[in-house]
């Protein structure tokens, strides 16, 4: 049995697909110019049939955007150009067809990346792949590829990047278990909202798992079993059965009020990578959402930054979906672990100290505006709240709500209907932010603690290490206070405050966020009942006495044994 750290909850028992690129050691080899060229030959009919296969899969699943890659690479396949120069080498120089695929590729890829043009940038990644695909085929190496799967798998991977998560199609993937990566972790996050059992930060995964070994995925435990025998696999499938039973159950409360016994009322919302995700909202009685993180959006689109135009689409979509509930966006936050495929960032000791969110929007203004402008067009279509991603200073919050007034000021000049009830918030996620929430209280509208961040800024520890993931301690009672400082700060200029990190569903935290005065819980949509049952539970009052014995507290496993023993009682 392999142990990690249970992401998203469920019990899975399928076959396993490993996810692995395959290592290609290339070395110039004398051989038959003939042989080599009609080597070559089939393995370009192979490449080229190979997308043709992977787009035809992959229609129906990913959008018209998302399709136009595998265009881009036939073409690149079927460039004369391309294919003369690889034919070419190999005769002059009698070389193996892998050597000169390799070669030829270096060439071009070296050529397009000098280029000072995110056009021929974009040209030179199509050719790594496309390229790559070609040797694997001539030497009979296999490419996964998570569109082709049509089977019921768990996939074991060192991690998945955030796009291969949102191409997960749920049908077959029934869980994913990766080497490395935290709770909070992007693709941790993405499998709550996606719903698919994942264990993450398995140590020693890669080397213990073949391709098509069957697995067990304990998703509540954190554990792998694999090969497993009958009296296991009866075993498991009882708790996967009793796991759905439990989940059932927890339906009457769909449509309840989260509301304590002494009539206290929060909010439970959801938060959300993709207008997809809204059903899942509404499903798992969400009361809104409480953040949409708009990166999705930029880190699927595969040649350019999205337009104005797609971008109000997808947010008209979740406002409409939402009928009239609150949804709160974020502006982007890209940097640190989420990257673009057509825009290079510098690089960077620390990406996540470094250039991101809302620093790259303040200093790539044309981005934010395009993004703001989106949004403000959208206002109409429901209730907009927009929120500012990684805000560390007042002067940060007050130029971004300047572009926002001035985006907002340029559409009602072009007569364009908007919103005049546009909410314009920030998230704390900055310890700096934390401590000076009463005077950003001043300027915001309202804040959203993202926990994710600001736990490991104040404990200085890596999100995606596993090795210091015993340092994630959202019941540490500094970060308790920071909690508190931020709760205070905005109810004493009368604003509400909302969390969005992954603490927010910790059904070990809910009690003491509560306690704490916090307004708005947004969380994986699948830990709304959970939650939601929690709190109709407790009283404020017990809640409230927790929380102040908790600040109190030295470690986090003292305040974890007060919450336990306040829930059991
Ligand atoms: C957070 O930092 O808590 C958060 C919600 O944002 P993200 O996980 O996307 O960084
Ligand atoms: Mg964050």
């Amino acid at each position: 049995m392999l142990k990690g750290i249970a992401a998203s909850q469920g019990i899975a028992i399928a076959k396993v697909y490993k996810l692995v690129q395959p290592e290609l050691v290339i070395e110039r080899k004398e051989a038959v110019a003939e042989e080599e060229v009609a080597k070559f030959e089939a393995a370009l009919e192979k490449t080229k049939s190979d997308i043709e296969l992977i787009k035809e899969r992959a229609s129906g699943k990913l959008s018209e955007a998302e399709l136009e890659i595998f265009d881009a690479h036939l073409m690149m396949a079927n460039d004369p150009e391309l294919s003369g120069q690889i034919i070419d080498m190999i005769k002059n120089e009698n070389c193996n067809a892998e050597y000169a695929v390799d070669s030829v590729a270096n060439m071009m890829v070296a050529m397009f990346e000098s280029m000072d043009n995110d056009y021929f940038k974009e040209r030179a990644a199509d050719v790594k792949d496309v390229t790559f695909r070609m040797k694997c085929n001539v030497v009979g190496a296999v490419v996964p590829d998570l569109t082709t799967i049509n089977e019921r798998v768990v996939i074991v991977a060192e991690d998945l990047t955030p796009s291969d998560t949102s191409q997960l199609d749920k049908k077959y993937t029934v869980g994913f278990a990766t080497q490395i990566g935290g709770r909070t972790s992007h693709s941790a996050i993405m499998a709550r909202s996606l719903e698919i059992p994942a264990v993450v930060g398995i140590p020693g995964l890669l080397d213990a798992v073949n391709h098509g070994d069957e697995i067990i995925l304990d998703a509540i435990e954190g554990e792998v079993i694999l090969n497993p025998t009958a009296e296991q696999v009866a075993e498991y499938t009882e708790k996967m059965k009793k796991f759905n039973d439990d989940k059932e159950a927890l339906k009457v409360l769909l449509h309840s009020k989260s509301v304590t016994k002494d009539g206290h009322e929060v909010e439970l919302a959801a938060n959300i990578g993709t207008p997809k995700d809204v059903q899942g909202v509404i499903d798992n009685g969400g009361e809104g959402v409480g953040l949409y993180r708009t990166e999705f959006l930029y880190m699927n689109s595969e040649t350019d930054f999205p337009s104005e135009e797609e971008q109000f689409e997808a947010y008209k979509t979740v406002l409409e979906n939402m009928n009239g509930k609150k949804v709160v966006v974020r502006t982007l936050d890209i940097g640190g672990d989420k990257k673009l495929k057509y825009f290079t960032f510098d690089p960077e000791m620390n990406p996540f100290l470094g250039y991101r969110a809302i620093r790259l929007c303040l200093d790539r203004t044309d981005i934010f505006r395009t993004q703001l402008r989106a949004l403000i067009r959208a206002s109409v279509y429901g209730k907009l709240c927009i929120m500012f991603p990684m805000i560390a200073t007042i002067n940060e919050f007050n130029n971004a709500k300047a572009i926002f007034e001035e985006e907002k000021a340029k559409l009602i000049a072009e007569g364009v209907a908007v919103s005049d009830k546009i909410e314009v918030g920030m998230m704390v996620e900055i310890p700096a932010a934390a401590v000076l929430a009463d005077q950003f209280a001043k300027v915001a509208d309202f804040f959203s603690i993202g926990t994710n961040d600001l736990i490991q800024y104040s404990m200085a520890a890596d999100r995606m290490s596993e090795k210091v993931s015993y340092l994630y301690q959202p019941l540490n009672p500094s970060i308790l206070r920071l909690i508190k400082m931020t709760i205070d700060g905005a109810h004493k200029e009368g604003k509400w405050t909302g969390m969005c990190g992954e603490m927010a569903g910790d059904p070990m935290a809910v009690p003491v966020l509560l306690g704490l005065g916090l307004d708005e819980f947004s969380m994986s949509a699948t830990s709304i009942l959970p939650a939601r049952k929690l709190i109709t539970e407790m009283s404020l009052s017990d809640a409230k006495a927790l929380a102040e014995e908790a600040l109190a507290k030295n470690t986090a496993e003292e305040v974890s044994e007060l919450v336990k023993k306040a829930i059991n009682k």
